[in-house]
């Protein structure tokens, strides 16, 4: 058989992009597996994203990420949305099957994959949320449709707030509220599950922790945080002193990572490995 030249192109379209780890984790995982493919980090600007979406299907790119600031914007280029990424109304994953776009969310399926590797289920649970974005939408969404029986949306801004609160019991079994955030917000007292989805503690900005009553966090509760990037975040800290099981936000970024490999290649993704590299990129 004649030798093939040509790789398999996947990557990632944003802007600010050029922090993005991504890729250094799939191109370890392509190498591991011995596959043909390749990811590349590619700055989008925001007006540009349409014709960024032509060149993909032009150069028959096998798929590619959407992060900051085309997740909602994406969805008016593609063919077809998964049911997830439908109800969440962002898509961070898109799949080219000869020429067919579809746009997928696997943010909250990597969190929920997360939760399960260190033993937590979600089924039947209380989940507090901090934050109402674009994570926190994924997060909520997976969760409610795995069985968690209700999730407090905790955000600052109410409209966003009151929208995820009202999709989440408009379109799955668990029940959705809205708790307005003003000053020092307090943990729900019911709460199983505690979970930071605001972008408070990011890289560089790790001295910041979200503003809530961090006495309210009991032993008995899962307090995990969507940061990857600094994993021990503050707010995981306070946590760990008042007892909680801590899960940091990069078994999530992991995940979603090993869902999009499998996606594109079919093959499974070598998990360790990607685990590892993200690990000594951030000199863990
Ligand atoms: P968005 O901009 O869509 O949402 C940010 C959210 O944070 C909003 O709800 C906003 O509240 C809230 N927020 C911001 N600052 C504050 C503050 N000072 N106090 C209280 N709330 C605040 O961002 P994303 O949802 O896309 O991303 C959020 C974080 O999740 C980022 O840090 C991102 O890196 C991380 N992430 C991690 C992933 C992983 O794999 N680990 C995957 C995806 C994202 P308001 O609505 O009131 O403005």
């Amino acid at each position: 058989m004649a030798k093939n030249y040509r790789a398999e192109l996947t990557g990632c379209f944003g802007c600010p992009v050029d922090e993005n780890p991504t890729g250094v984790m799939e191109e370890a995982a392509y190498a591991a597996r011995d596959l043909n493919f390749r990811y590349i980090t590619i700055k989008v600007n925001k007006e540009d994203l349409e014709n960024a979406v032509r060149g993909a299907r032009a150069f028959n790119m096998r798929g590619f990420n959407l992060t900051i600031p085309h997740k909602v914007a994406v969805l008016k280029y593609l063919d077809k949305l998964s049911r997830a990424a439908e109800i969440i109304g962002a898509v961070n994953t898109v799949i080219n099957d000869k020429g067919r776009l579809t746009g997928e969310n696997t943010d909250g399926k990597g969190f929920l994959i997360a939760l399960e590797r260190a033993g937590v289920s979600v089924k039947g649970k209380k989940i507090s949320v901090l934050g109402a974005g674009g994570a926190a939408r994924a997060i909520c969404v997976e969760c409610a449709l795995a069985g968690a029986s209700g999730i407090a949306v905790i955000n600052r801004d109410a409209g966003r707030g009151q929208d995820l609160a009202r999709l989440i019991s408009g379109k799955t079994k668990a029940k959705g509220d809205f708790i307005p955030w003003s000053g020092t917000a307090a943990v729900p007292a019911d709460t199983d599950i505690l979970v930071n989805a605001t972008s408070v503690g990011l890289y560089p900005k790790v001295d910041e922790k979200p503003r809530i009553n961090y006495d309210g966090i009991g032993a008995n509760m899962t307090v995990t945080d969507v940061i990857f990037n600094d994993p021990h975040s503050l707010f995981l800290k306070e946590a760990e002193k008042r007892g909680a099981k801590t899960i940091n936000g990069l078994g999530m970024l992991i995940n979603q990572g090993a869902l999009n490999f499998k996606l594109w290649t079919g093959v499974e993704a070598p998990v360790d490995v990607m685990e590892e590299v993200l690990k000594k990129e951030f000199n863990l």
